[in-house]
């Protein structure tokens, strides 16, 4: 959960390459950052509370230097506790994403002979493991030592001022190095590097990388040194740009409707091998976190309601104690937009020895889900630079419809169905509709609490909703399924409380209204969602019936609701809201 970007080259320019490289990283973490660089045979460095913006930094012209955006575990969010961690001899300097579980150990060890600590973080004993280490043999072997001696799941760049090497290692987290002309890289994301290079090593867990006069790839724990799998990545640099956009919040929303219209049209190949892999296997497991697992939560229903096919579905960090029944004849469909939550990474990994079929949807090309799988769905979303997942959440939605669809051997009506959604999110993009949503942001931006409520495929949407309402607008929203109402919920209605209704046209109809009249009757006030009004609503937001896709508009709805309750709640910065990283490599 944090921005690491490492740089040796011949040129000058360590300290703007690595400000730039995380900038590029700023999504994975924005407490504080800090980059050191080498000046003579000593690191120097600069730190920082906050996020990074468009900072400059005043460091010497260098040839070598690490750098770091944090999301805090240990130790408070401060300028100590900020990243490089150094060594007492001021020559190693560490980045860090991960928990070393044994910290404290290694910590007291360390202490004992001497070593002077700086911050509370669990990083700072990784400097001083390699400093103790090199008392008694070369820097790549005292890495490897050091970096065997920590419990958990980390990746770690170190600097070495004096042999001029960055060593870099994981297990869990990612990692990737860059081979350029004349410059090596390394980076927690590919995107960081393609501007300087498409040539790439993704790092495996337990490997170990050697950035000096070439490149050398380690297997870890002994240190053999092996051949480099060198990947030529045919993406160009996307130099995101918010444009005419405030934010890339709402830069990622508008995209949606191109994102949707990519998969109705140009998809078939992919989701024909799905289905297929879906159809042979015996158990399909559904896999994500967060807005994924309610994407995953829409894919039972759907998978139920259109193709009669009983998809199960697991929160990534729950399945690890589901995985007694899998077999060789079951799939995992892991569902992410980052291919990094190591909250999935693992029980895939898992479910991987157990003989299953992997056939991963994410959005990131190269990313660790993508590597492990059989099979692999890009979701084409394009890089989504917001925290807040948006457009690829209706990309995960768009494939699982579509799937669906095809499942039922009906791809056609699902396409259909897609680009008429597509058509609808289009509409909602009107001024009309988005006066009326900011209209509403106002009458809702004092609230406490809201309630969302749907059921069936709506179900999933009230729960994605309820996510957007949390993150993105930091209000307390609770999503529930509409029948669970009368069974504890109902205990907090009262005068005023504000609830959004999901009323598609579909077999839940009736049923919602009856919630929201039982919600009403006890004072609340009730905003619908959906192809038609109802007396019951005090509020009416309309979207098109577009059947099965109508969970499509419902979503966009949310998203813009949230971002612009977001602003009325004079929420500065919607595309980093805090306390959150966009990608969760920690568990
Ligand atoms: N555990 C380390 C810290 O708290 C690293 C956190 C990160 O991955 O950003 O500083």
């Amino acid at each position: 959960m944090c921005g690491i970007f490492g740089y040796v080259g011949k040129e000058n320019g360590a300290a703007e390459t690595v400000l730039e490289g995380l900038k590029l990283l700023e999504y994975r973490g924005y407490d504080s950052w800090g980059i050191a660089v080498k000046q003579g045979k000593k690191l120097v460095y600069e730190k920082h509370v906050g996020k990074i913006g468009d900072a400059k930094v005043h460091l010497p012209k260098s040839i070598l230097g690490i750098g770091h955006t944090r999301w805090a575990t240990h130790g408070g969010v401060t300028e100590k506790n900020a990243h490089p961690h150094l060594d007492c001899t001021k020559t190693i300097a560490v980045v860090h994403n991960g928990i070393v579980e044994n910290f404290q150990e290694l910590k007291a060890e360390l202490i004992e002979k001497g070593h002077k600590f700086i911050s509370e973080t669990d990083t700072e004993v990784i400097p001083h493991l390699v400093e103790e280490n090199l008392k008694r043999e070369g820097f790549s072997s005292s890495v490897r030592d050091a970096f065997n001696s920590l419990k958990g799941l980390n990746a770690v760049v170190v600097a070495n001022a004096v042999s001029k090497e960055i060593v870099a290692a994981k297990t869990g987290s990612p990692l990737i190095a860059g081979i350029g002309g004349k410059e090596l890289f390394v980076a927690s994301d590919a995107s960081a590097i393609v501007k300087h290079t498409n040539k790439v090593v993704f790092l495996e867990d337990n490997q170990m990388v050697i950035l000096g006069e070439k490149l050398k790839l380690i297997s870890l724990p002994k240190g053999q040194e092996i051949k480099p799998n060198i990947y030529a990545l045919d993406w160009k640099f996307e130099d995101t740009k918010k444009g005419k956009y405030k934010h890339f919040l709402l830069k990622e929303i508008q995209e949606e409707p191109r994102v949707i219209e990519n998969i109705a049209l140009n998809y078939t190949v992919e989701i024909n091998q799905l289905v297929k892999l879906i159809d042979q296997a015996f158990g399909t497991f559904m896999l994500g976190c967060g807005t994924a697992s309610y994407a995953a939560i829409a894919g039972t229903y759907l998978f139920s309601r259109i193709a009669k096919k009983h998809v199960n579905f697991s929160i990534g960090s729950e399945f690890d104690y589901l995985e007694d029944y899998l077999t060789d004849k079951s799939l995992v469909i892991p569902i992410s937009q980052s291919g990094e939550t190591i909250d999935v990474v693992d029980p895939v990994a898992k479910a991987k020895k157990k003989g299953c079929k992997i056939a991963a949807i994410v959005n990131v090309l190269g990313s660790t889900l993508y590597r492990q799988a059989d099979y692999k769905i890009l979701l084409g979303a394009g890089q989504e630079k917001a925290v807040v997942s948006t457009k690829a959440f209706i990309a995960m939605i768009s494939v699982l419809i579509l799937a669906a669809y095809s499942l039922a051997r009906k791809q056609t009506q699902g396409k259909n169905l897609l680009m008429k959604a597509a058509k609808n999110v289009r509409e909602i993009f009107k001024d009309e509709f988005n006066k009326t949503l900011q209209k509403m942001a106002d009458e809702l931006k004092h609230k406490e609490h809201i309630y969302i409520i749907g059921r069936g495929l709506s179900y999933a949407t009230a729960l994605e909703a309820t996510l957007k309402l949390k993150e993105t607008a930091c209000i307390h929203a609770e999503g529930f399924a509409g029948g669970e109402l009368k069974h504890g919920v109902i205990a907090l209605i009262e005068k005023g409380a504000p609830c959004i209704v999901f009323a598609p046209n579909d077999e839940t109809y009736n049923d919602i209204i009856s919630n929201a009249q039982e919600i009403k009757a006890r004072g609340g006030f009730i905003i619908g969602v959906g192809p038609k009004n109802n007396t019951v609503f005090d509020r009416f937001l309309e979207t098109a019936d577009v059947g099965d896709a109508t969970i499509i508009p419902q979503v966009v709805i949310s998203q813009l609701l949230a971002y612009y309750l977001a602003l009325k709640r004079g929420i500065k910065d919607p595309d980093k809201p805090r306390n959150l990283a966009k990608s969760v490599t920690v568990k």
